[in-house]
């Protein structure tokens, strides 16, 4: 199935009803008849064309849609409205707590960089939705699908899972290992919350769902578990590593360890971008450190810094 402009997307069933559309991120969607939902119609140029295509293949040009976001990012919902397009009646849904972060993008570069930049430094299409159907952990969704809250990666992430077809949507609650070792911190408002998010994801797994990342392969069984070892060991090491740094360099300004751990940690070349985005992460683990007791702030000459409690 072609699109109109040229991208294509190759559909892969996953389940009874339930299909992939490779990508990054991948995209679900699931049709019921006429009625169809998809969850994260990602980014890129002729993306949101390609998937109503596919679309109207699999349910017809009448299918009524829905479309459910796994969290607030841009790189998940930009296609959203070139999709919506090609449809007479759609929905958006979205968990309650990224309701602002679709609906304004300076909201989401905000929370996504710890305070406002710019559109350029973002380098991210401006696009902003306006949530129809917002959801709270636990709700049911169209098409028999249900919530899990997996908070962490955004306050509001959450995993959409269809039963009958054992397929778990899980967003960027779990990232694929190139995305690890590439960035070697996982991204994430709150390290803590995401890290202890992958339990539930496990539990899915357990249950025999294929859990499909939305920057990873598409998993099950022993392939899944390793997958969400390798992420419980990426946020372990970025622990160990403030730490470690903390006792020897402390006190240190967030911004000096996010470059240190951009270059330490990751593959990745230590852009603006690169090293905002892991600061966000680094100053939730500098949170919780804090709250147990581990490390101290202090004012240096450099601004805030933190240094491990006890080491003068
Ligand atoms: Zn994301």
């Amino acid at each position: 199935m072609s699109g109109e402009r040229g991208a294509t997307v190759k559909l892969r069933k996953l389940g009874e009803g339930v299909y992939l559309a490779p990508g990054s991120p991948n995209t679900v969607i699931a049709v019921s008849g006429e009625e169809v939902l998809v969850v994260d119609p990602g980014i890129g140029e002729g993306r949101g064309d390609a998937l109503a295509a596919a679309i109207k293949g699999l349910a017809g040009g009448d299918a009524g849609i829905h479309i459910a976001l796994t969290h607030g990012h841009t790189d998940h919902l930009a296609e959203a409205p070139r999709l919506a397009a090609g449809f007479e009646s759609t929905g958006i849904h979205a968990p309650r707590l990224c309701v602002g972060l679709v609906e304004d993008t300076r909201l989401r570069r905000s929370l996504v960089y710890g305070g406002l930049v710019s559109g350029g430094l973002a380098s991210m299409p401006m696009v902003s939705l306006r949530v129809d159907e917002p959801f709270e952990p636990g709700a049911r969704l169209s098409l028999g699908s249900k919530a899990i809250g997996v908070p962490g990666h955004t306050p509001g992430s959450s995993v959409i899972v269809f039963e009958e077809a054992g397929v778990a949507a899980v967003g960027d609650a779990v990232l694929g290992e190139r995305v690890l070792a590439r960035f070697g911190i996982p991204f994430a408002s709150d390290l803590r919350s995401w890290t202890e998010s992958l339990g539930a994801i496990l539990e899915l797994v357990e249950a025999g769902y294929t859990i499909v990342p939305g920057h990873g392969p598409v998993a099950r069984g022993g392939r899944a578990r390793g997958l969400l070892e390798a992420n419980r060991r990426a946020s372990e090491r970025v622990y160990a590593y403030v730490l470690r740094i903390l006792r020897d360099h402390g006190p240190i300004s967030l911004d000096r360890l996010a470059y240190m751990a951009t270059r330490d940690l990751g593959e990745a070349e230590a852009t603006p971008r690169q090293v905002l985005l892991n600061r966000t992460a680094l100053s939730s683990v500098l949170a919780w450190l804090e709250e147990e007791g581990k490390v101290e702030a202090v004012v240096t000459d450099e601004g805030p810094a933190w240094r491990a409690r006890g080491i003068l």
